[in-house]
């Protein structure tokens, strides 16, 4: 060292006039349009001839697509940390990961003190900023729990709550020249970003020198700190080459005011230096580095996970739990998780790759994450692997006239339904639109045109799946049609779905019903609403749910869909359910499909935390004998959330050994939610022998005797035969999961509980 061997970076030092305002704002368009890969500006809030450079970004950000932005270097005493942390994550959210933190303690202290700043000494301006950057650390760190403190003698920050957390790992920067400066940018920084024009011959070579040993006694690695320059644009490539390869620079920021010269520095000089850099790391052998964390992240590392081991693709945009877009993974919609690295394939390539990556990683959980909603699914774990297939998230209208439509397991239902609207078509899904594509329509698919429609995997033409070996496999009613009948109700067991090809539905108008019973008389309340369902029209489809009592009462919301777009036929098949107890309220929407997803989606970041608690059971009818049961079971308080879904009509159309998904006898799917086991479990135990099998996505029990009531006995025996051959040493094994080794009757069905679960 140096050359640290970080990529080279070309980007342009604008300064922020405000006549025209426009100036700087066409400056940093053309930056990216020359390809440049960083636009900077400087930072001085008591010029007024300047505009302010936070709006500035902002605006530059808003008008180019794909260049990095960062003050260059932003004035900290005029600038309150935690607010700026937060315009920070803001702005990188709003950019999609494009900003940095350039930062200085800062100068020009009258006109600082004129602004309302504080006048400080050069080294209380050091202690300042490296409290700081403790609190801009503190605010990124989304995924803690607890509100941050930090109790300096310059900044006291007393129960800020954190977030967002940025779009990406954000770096700071810091302008430094004078050793204490030097010392903090070692200690702290990801980069030191001083001007050429301000440095003496041999400032680098000891500002380095000084960085290295003190991030080295820090306990980092130097390379962590990348070394970036302000140049006046005029130097030669020869200059810049020197600069890269013997004092380490390997971001050039060139004074950018003048068009021609941007110009001239990102079309002749910068691919110069580049070709010198890349041939002089050649000879000597030096390798370019790809990410380099710092040593924060590096602490919070797991173990037995092979971080540095990872194929690049992977690498650059994996997470792992010191990373700032960590605390997406830290809350599914209704589990929590601590995982240790979660694998971010874009492409079907990198899904095999990171099921590679997964099989080097027996030791440790696996989980498969689309969408994060899963409950018999811990897509979630504690300290292991996630596979997130939320980038392949594409919905492509293959055939508007013949409903064909090909899907990625990232997308949600919302996003699906958003787009087949506009071509009249639906696939019914869930009741929730933010739940993923992936985890549902590998499992079931209980939707609001259910009885009408049958189940989401019943729309199913074709799937891509990645094996445990890697091997990618077309499956359907064709070819491999094994895969595809195990693919549509057990699908988390064989493999990583890739692609899913449907026929969706013409759907029109149709209404949205919202009916709340007095349901006191549960057991009663039960039972007639049983009968009015099976009675119902197909296209009535939905569910109750109830809970507790209120106030002496208790009260059932149902929610209904009804596949017409005429007032006369919605009221005439919702009259006789709307009869069976006394309505304390109602509403009826004429809609569409799209917009019902719509009103059952949120974009709020996901917030769960521990372990849900489930339990799902099917049956054919809602016998008095049943609700009577079920109305004890809510007596007791044992439920919090008690719902019941409409299936039956064409669910049970389909033979039952069409699918993996065996129970199609059932008029109803039942789900139980509880805060506790010891007090759910018992009046759950009640209900099961009115039940006949269970809906596995609504159950987070596992073991051997759930296997047995999520698939009827011939259809277990099949899996298990599909198992040993798709999935023969049990990678697949976060859900419901069938042992290979077990034998055909489930003994040693032992594996079950072998990974460890957050919570
Ligand atoms: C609010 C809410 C409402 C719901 N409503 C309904 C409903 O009305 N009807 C219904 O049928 N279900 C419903 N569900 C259940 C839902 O279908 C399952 O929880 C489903 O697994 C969630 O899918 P996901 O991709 O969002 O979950 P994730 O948590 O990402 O995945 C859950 C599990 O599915 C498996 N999986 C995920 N992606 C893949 C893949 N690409 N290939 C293979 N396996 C994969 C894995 O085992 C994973 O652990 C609901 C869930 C919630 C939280």
């Amino acid at each position: 060292m140096p050359d640290y061997g970080h990529p080279l970076r070309f980007g342009s030092f604008i300064t922020p006039v405000n006549s025209p305002a426009s100036a700087p704002v066409r400056l940093a368009v053309l930056s990216e349009q020359l390809g440049l890969d960083l636009v900077t500006f400087q930072d001085h809030p008591y010029q007024a001839s300047f505009l302010d450079t936070w709006t500035l970004l902002s605006w530059a950000g808003a008008q180019t697509e794909r260049v990095q932005l960062a003050g260059n270097v932003l004035n900290l005493p005029l600038r309150q940390p935690a607010v700026l942390a937060r315009a920070a994550a803001s702005l990188d959210l709003l950019s999609g990961g494009r900003v940095s933190v350039g930062i200085g303690a800062g100068g020009f202290w009258d006109a600082i003190e004129a602004m309302g700043g504080r006048r400080l000494t050069p080294a209380q301006a050091v202690d300042a900023l490296d409290e700081a950057i403790d609190v801009f650390r503190g605010i990124w760190d989304a995924a803690e729990r607890r509100s941050l403190r930090v109790d300096g003698d310059y900044y006291r920050v007393h129960g800020a709550k954190r977030g967002p957390a940025p779009a990406h790992d954000i770096p700071i920067w810091i302008g430094a020249y004078k050793p204490r400066m030097l010392r903090l940018t070692g200690r702290k920084a990801d980069g030191w970003l001083p001007s050429l024009s301000y440095l003496q011959p041999g400032d680098l070579q000891r500002g380095n020198r000084l960085i290295d040993e003190t991030a080295e006694a820090a306990g980092r690695d130097p390379r962590e700190i990348t070394r970036l320059l302000n140049i006046s644009g005029g130097e030669s490539a020869d200059d810049l080459a020197r600069l890269a390869l013997e004092d380490g620079v390997s971001t050039f920021i060139a004074v950018g005011d003048d068009p021609d010269g941007l110009r001239h520095f990102a079309e002749e000089i910068a691919p110069a230096v580049r070709e010198q850099v890349e041939r002089g790391r050649g000879e000597r052998g030096t390798q370019t580095l790809g990410r380099v964390r710092n040593s924060i992240a590096l602490s919070k590392r797991r173990t037995g996970i092979g971080y540095d081991t990872l194929p690049a693709s992977l690498a650059e945009r994996a997470v792992e739990p010191g990373d700032a877009g960590y605390a997406r993974y830290t809350s599914g919609y209704l589990r929590g998780g601590a995982p240790g690295l979660v694998l971010r394939p874009r492409t079907v390539d990198e899904v095999r790759e990171a099921v590679a990556v997964a099989t080097r990683h027996r030791e440790v959980p696996l989980g498969i994450f689309s969408a994060g909603h899963g409950l018999s699914g811990r897509s979630l774990n504690d300290g292991g692997l996630v596979i997130d297939v939320g980038a392949l998230n594409t919905v492509e209208v293959l055939d508007a006239a013949a409903g064909r439509v090909r899907v990625g397991p990232g997308a949600r239902w919302v996003d699906v339904a958003r787009v087949l609207a506009p071509h009249g078509l639906a696939i019914t899904s869930g009741d929730y639109g933010g739940v993923g594509v992936g985890g549902l329509a590998t499992a079931g698919g209980i939707g609001w045109l259910a009885r009408e429609h049958g189940l989401t995997i019943d729309h199913l033409r074709a799937m891509d799946v990645v094996l445990a070996d890697g091997a990618v496999v077309h499956t359907s009613e064709a070819q491999n049609p094994e895969l595809f009948w195990a693919m549509r109700g057990a699908g988390a067991n064989f493999g990583v779905a890739v692609s899913f090809e449907f026929t969706a539905a013409r759907v029109g108008q149709l209404a949205f019903a919202q009916l709340v019973f007095d349901a006191t008389d549960t057991a009663g309340f039960l039972s007639r609403w049983g009968t009015a369902i099976e009675a119902a029209d197909r296209s009535v489809s939905g569910e109750v749910i109830l809970g507790g009592r209120q106030g002496g009462q208790r009260y059932a919301q149902a929610l209904l869909v009804v596949d017409s777009d005429d007032p006369d036929t919605i009221v005439e098949r919702l009259q006789p359910i709307a009869g069976i107890a006394p309505l304390a309220d109602h509403s009826i929407a004429l809609t569409t499909y799209d917009q019902v997803m719509e009103s059952m989606f949120s974009e709020a970041p996901q917030q769960a935390q521990g372990e849900p608690l489930a339990h799902s059971g099917l049956i054919r009818h809602l016998t008095p004998a049943f609700a009577a049961d079920a109305a004890a079971l809510l007596e007791a308080s044992a439920s919090y959330y008690f719902a019941i879904r409409a299936v039956g009509g064409a669910v049970s159309d389909v033979p039952a050994a069409a699918t993996a998904y065996g129970w199609r006898e059932a008029n109803f799917s039942v789900v139980a939610f509880g805060a506790r086991a010891s007090r759910l479990d018992p009046w759950w135990e009640r209900l099961l022998p009115h039940l006949e099998g269970m809906y596995t996505s609504f159950e987070s029990g596992r073991g051997p005797e759930m296997l047995a009531r999520a698939f009827p006995p011939g259809h277990l025996t099949r899996l298990r035969t599909l198992k040993r051959r798709y999935d023969p040493t049990g990678l697949f094994r976060d859900n419901f999961f069938i042992d290979p080794a077990a034998g055909d009757d489930g003994t040693a069905d032992a594996r079950h509980g072998e990974d460890r679960i957050a919570g």
